[in-house]
């Protein structure tokens, strides 16, 4: 961890346009904390039905915030109108900073990244909400690597305070400054991480999940885990946290960190994330994952 943050962000020039690739759990998620903090976003994805489910969670959680008291509705509505659904780049050239949420797929994120590039402006910065892939790999075919680095929001993202921003091998510094000062603006708590997979959280997240399916392998029951964890004190077990996240961004997250710890996270066979991605349980996202949602 690079100590203080918030020396980067001291001179940076504030984010007054963002832009999220992704409306999904991580990319809506983006978009709200933006806009209701007061930095307006287009929110783009490649499916309407996305965008549609991204703006009626960020109208949900805007609502609870009146009926708490937390907001007026008309700050809610400014905040709503913060947020700009697009199909399309159309309006990403005046846009100060990316934030790439697509599948956690490196093919996919660098086909993404590159095409992005094309559509904003030479200073603007790209940063990857990756999980687990090297930033200094995303950039490889970057035209300009130096304006690219990692943001790394955690789930559910208006709840969780931490923000990883990862400087990759070409990261400038102006590159990490804007990031954390985008961050800080959102309200988060950005640290500044060296690049490796999984960086700091996921590398001890992932481990820990390697540790759970080894025990179910051994035969051991995943809602018993789950309530011996709670009861340790964590607000959830390790199996509704991977339902949380998501099944099919836990299993190609995994392939990532086998890759790079293979001593560590390489498994014999198949494993419980293994089986439930091929049967598409995909976790809370599609309904059922190890357990079932209504
Ligand atoms: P998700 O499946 O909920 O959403 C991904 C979205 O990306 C989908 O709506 C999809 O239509 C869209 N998409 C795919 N290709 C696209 C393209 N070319 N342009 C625009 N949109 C495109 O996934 P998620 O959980 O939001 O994960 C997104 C990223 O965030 C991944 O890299 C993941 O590793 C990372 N992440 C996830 C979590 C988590 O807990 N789920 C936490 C931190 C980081």
């Amino acid at each position: 961890i690079k100590k203080s943050a918030g020396k980067y962000a001291k001179n940076a020039t504030p984010v007054k346009q963002a832009a999220v690739l992704g409306a999904g759990i991580m990319g809506g998620g983006v978009a709200y904390q933006s806009a209701s903090k007061g930095t307006p976003i287009i929110m783009k994805d490649i499916r309407q039905e996305a965008l549609e489910l991204g703006l009626s969670e960020a109208n949900k959680l805007l609502n609870g915030q009146i009926e708490r008291g937390r907001l007026t509705a008309a700050k809610a509505l400014k905040a709503m109108n913060g947020i700009t659904p697009a199909l399309s780049y159309g309006e990403f050239d005046h846009v100060d900073l990316v934030v790439e949420a697509v599948v956690e797929n490196v093919n996919v994120k660098k086909s993404v990244l590159a095409e992005t590039e094309k559509h904003i402006a030479e200073d603007a910065i790209l940063a990857s909400n990756t999980s687990t892939i090297s930033i200094t790999e995303l950039a490889k075919d970057l035209k300009r690597p130096e304006n690219f680095c990692g943001m790394h929001f955690f789930n559910p993202v208006h709840r969780m305070p931490l923000v990883e921003v990862i400087r990759g091998e070409k990261s400038s510094d102006e590159a990490i400054a804007k990031t954390v000062a985008y961050a800080q603006a959102m309200g988060k708590t950005p640290i500044v991480v060296n690049d490796c997979p999984g960086f700091l959280v996921n590398r001890v997240l992932f481990p820990y999940f390697a540790g759970f399916s080894l025990m179910m392998k051994e035969g051991a029951d995943f809602q018993q885990v789950d309530k011996t964890m709670e009861r340790f004190g964590w607000p959830m077990g390790p199996a509704y946290l991977l339902d949380v996240v998501g099944i099919d961004t836990a299993f190609h997250a995994d392939q990532v960190m086998a890759e790079g710890f293979p001593d560590r996270m390489k498994h014999e066979g198949v494993n419980a994330v293994d089986c439930l991605f091929k049967l598409e349980r995909f976790g809370q996202k599609n309904g059922k994952g190890f357990y079932a949602y209504e």
